[in-house]
């Protein structure tokens, strides 16, 4: 027969007074309150450092204004509104006044966007985990819709925000901010549903509804061919006729990188959205998987898009790859290539063979391509199939994804960041004065 041995109770053989009955309580009290604590001290120290500071923009509302503070109402932790708070002179969003609310514990210095009562009322109930946390002076979402990487929306961005919180997390997320407030600036520009660089017109849109654009377009079989531009490209446009000719004529060109940012910031005009391919893959991918819609991927070395396919099909194993192809072949070769894709009956398309050629080549074939959608996506394979890493997403988020690549293969990039990336900015800065020859 089995031994019983007995279950100590919560107390045990220990009297009530022994510290280590108490210990294990006392650190998940201490753990949990941490942040707060450390959000009250951070608050308390900077209102203290700064008194001087904060004393005079006080003074300077009360003279302007006629009041110190302006409260707009928001809707805090448990759905329980507060009034946060700005100089009442110059109200933005971020305020140092903010700092008081932190003191109080209606936000935090780390957490989700502070929200309207509308916009929470808005919320909806798959979405409410965000309510459990104060709201932040500092928010994911925040940080990557400047920039406009923020593909997974507002409500899964915070639920992954109260799973995986850390102090070091939210130190990072701060840093992030400030640095990428440098990248992205933070004025309220229009923003347009079409964007134009040297005769280039591009669709100023979001990762969601470029995704559903092509599902429709295959779902209504209406051919579209897609490109993506980034500085790099426009350069290249600019330069070659043929190039911007065909940009000029397929159905949709998407903004592809921070580049097309700054350009807009010169431009007076907001992007809304950093739709490039290798953000989409990954996306669209899940999508056809859902929908059964099959892709092809034609282009890089040899045995790369083979791979990512095969990296692709063990994320989403519902996806349907009708094939893959390098993009080394012999031009006599074009049109068995074209036949194998036909025959494979894939949906989408995509080709990667760099820029311009790739975009020349579906042009050219586009009316004897059976896929109804096909696109262009430069070294997309190469990073899927693990030739080459992506970089990290803290480096994304700052917009310095470039800076990357130019460490990775600075023979190649070199050229094309450090003199193309200025030449861009300056080329739109011309058209901005209405100089720009094309
Ligand atoms: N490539 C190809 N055939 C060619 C030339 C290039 O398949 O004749 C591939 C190359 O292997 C790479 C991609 O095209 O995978 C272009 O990569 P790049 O990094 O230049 O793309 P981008 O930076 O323009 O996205």
């Amino acid at each position: 027969m089995a031994r019983h041995t007995a279950i100590p109770g919560p107390l045990g053989k220990r009297p009530l007074w022994h510290w280590r009955l108490w210990l294990l309580p006392l650190l998940t009290l201490v753990t949990s309150l941490l942040p707060r604590i450390v959000d009250c001290i951070v608050a308390g120290a900077l209102l203290i450092l700064l008194a001087p500071l904060l004393l005079l923009r006080a003074l300077v509302a009360k003279l302007r204004a006629g009041r110190v503070f302006a409260a707009t109402e928001k809707v805090g932790r448990f759905q329980v509104p507060f009034r946060q708070l700005a100089f009442a002179d110059d109200a933005p969003a971020r305020d140092l006044a903010v700092l008081l609310n932190v003191l109080w514990g209606d936000m935090a210095f780390a957490g989700p966007r502070p929200l309207s009562p509308e916009e929470a009322a808005a919320v909806p109930a798959s979405q409410s985990i965000r309510f459990r946390l104060r709201p932040g002076i500092f928010s994911p979402y925040t940080l990557r819709s400047r920039i406009g990487i923020a593909y997974e929306g507002e409500g899964e961005l915070d639920r992954e925000f109260y799973y995986t919180e850390t102090a070091a997390g939210n130190l990072g997320l701060m840093l992030r901010t400030g640095v990428g407030g440098l990248v992205a600036g933070d004025a309220i520009r229009p923003a347009p549903d079409q964007l134009e660089f040297f005769g280039v017109a591009i669709a100023n849109t979001t990762m969601s509804e470029a995704i559903d654009w092509i599902v429709r377009r295959v779902r209504e079989d209406r051919p579209a061919t897609i490109a993506f531009v980034n500085p790099d490209c426009l350069n290249i446009a600019y330069g070659n006729p043929e190039y911007r000719e065909v940009l000029g004529k397929v159905e949709r060109v998407l903004p592809d990188g921070i580049g097309i940012r700054f350009g807009c910031r010169i431009l007076g005009t907001s992007l809304r959205a950093n739709v490039n391919g290798t953000d989409m893959f990954p996306r669209l991918c899940e999508r056809c998987a859902h929908e059964n819609l099959s892709l092809f991927l034609l282009g890089a070395r040899p045995g790369v898009a083979r791979q990512a396919a095969e990296n692709m099909l063990q994320r989403y194993p519902n996806l349907k790859i009708a094939g893959s192809c390098d993009g080394y072949f012999a031009p006599d070769a074009e049109n068995e290539i074209i036949e194998t894709i036909n025959r494979s009956g894939a949906d989408i398309l995509l080709v990667a063979f760099g820029v311009p050629k790739q975009e020349l080549w579906l042009w050219k074939h586009r009316s004897r391509l059976k896929p109804r959608v096909a696109m262009g996506v430069g070294g997309l394979f190469d990073f899927y199939s693990g030739r080459i890493p992506r970089a990290p997403l803290w480096l994304r988020e700052i917009g310095l994804e470039w800076g990357w690549r130019l460490l990775q293969e600075p023979g190649r990039m070199w050229r094309r960041y450090i003199i193309g990336n200025p030449l861009f900015l300056y080329r739109v800065w011309r058209q901005k004065i209405g100089k720009l020859t094309l």
